[in-house]
């Protein structure tokens, strides 16, 4: 496919994977970021990286008529479920109005296509697992409310304005990018593999396991674990697939569930030895078991996770952890 992708919020985690991938594609690429989470150093020197914000209508159109952009690859957004519930306003301007922002830009510049960072969040507590892209949405915290949001919004513009679009709904992204350049760094970090990991390393007294008598085998919960490469490779396949359909959604994860104790176990065998753990309670809003049909992403895409691998999955994060930028 000829012409220039803009990845918003392609210096975050998943972001800067995906552009590593498109790059290696051989696709020509621009990141649009505001640099409020994400990082300059996980962007590759060559892509050009645009420091401003998808509100800013202006500076997003002249971006896109500057680099020749014919496709968006759309993550920029606030994502912490926590903060999102204390927080509801700026979750709703910086991802809602936000989306609104660039999909403007897009429609006066003629940019008619977008894939879109989903979330497993839009299922909330679901009546079965494997989620399948059917089941209801009922978000339970306001971050996946803002998903589900923007992906009415994305179908009305498909139905409406001719929009082409595939929203994608990972499951728990983890692992970094096996040739250890860039990976996972959130501040504060929330995310379980890179919480377990630090303290293996010594960076953090104990990992927390919140709650231990969920309805599950070993009273952890459970989740779909996939590796962020993974990841990348649906979000360029998605692009791909906006030349033969105009709408789509897919679950992304491994349809295999781990729980919290056995990614210790898992993160204890790649390290080498114990790792202190406290057994905290419950956090508020957790479902006990998510676990994604991928089946839909698997027969439509062609997608196929690569690095499917629990071991391998901790292997690529714990590489990632010993070499990265720290402070
Ligand atoms: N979790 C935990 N201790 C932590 C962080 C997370 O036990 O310090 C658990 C959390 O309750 C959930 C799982 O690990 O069951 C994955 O949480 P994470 O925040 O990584 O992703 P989420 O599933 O919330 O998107």
């Amino acid at each position: 496919m000829s012409g220039m992708v803009l990845v918003t919020g392609g210096a975050g985690y998943i972001g800067s994977h995906t552009v590593w991938r498109l790059v290696r594609n051989g696709y020509q690429v621009a990141v649009f970021d505001n640099l409020s989470t994400g990082h300059r150093w996980a962007v590759p020197q060559d892509v050009p990286l645009i420091v401003g914000d998808i509100a800013d209508m202006a500076r997003v159109t002249t971006t896109i008529r500057k680099f020749h952009v014919t496709s968006v690859v759309h993550f920029a957004a606030s994502s912490l479920v926590g903060e999102s519930m204390i927080e509801p306003r700026t979750y709703y301007t910086n991802n809602v109005i936000g989306t609104l922002h660039l999909l403007d830009a897009m429609r006066t510049t003629g940019v008619d296509r977008i894939v879109f960072s989903s979330s497993a969040a839009v299922y909330g507590e679901p009546a079965s697992v494997p989620i399948g892209e059917d089941s209801a949405l009922v978000p339970t915290n306001v971050y996946g409310r803002t998903k589900v949001v923007i992906e009415g919004i994305l179908h009305d513009y498909v139905v409406a304005y001719g929009l082409r679009s595939v929203s994608l709904r990972y499951f728990n992204a983890a692992g970094a990018d096996p040739d250890g350049g860039i990976g996972e760094d959130h501040d504060p970090e929330t995310h379980l593999m890179p919480l377990v990991l630090q303290a293996a390393a010594g960076r953090r007294p104990s990992v927390s396991v919140f709650g231990s008598d969920y309805p599950t085998a070993d009273g952890t919960c459970v989740r779909d674990y996939v590796h962020v490469n993974d990841l990348a490779d649906a979000h360029v396949l998605a692009l791909e697939s906006l030349e033969w359909q105009t709408e789509a959604t897919y679950n992304l994860g491994n349809g295999a569930g781990f729980s919290v104790r056995q990614i210790i176990e898992a993160a204890q065998q790649v390290v080498g030895h114990d790792i202190p753990v406290f057994e905290a309670g419950r956090r508020a809003g957790d479902p006990a078991v998510l676990i994604a049909s991928n089946r839909l992403a698997i027969k439509e895409l062609g997608w196929t996770p690569q690095l499917a691998d629990l071991e391998t999955i901790v292997q690529t994060a714990w590489n990632w952890e010993q070499h990265r930028p720290i402070g």
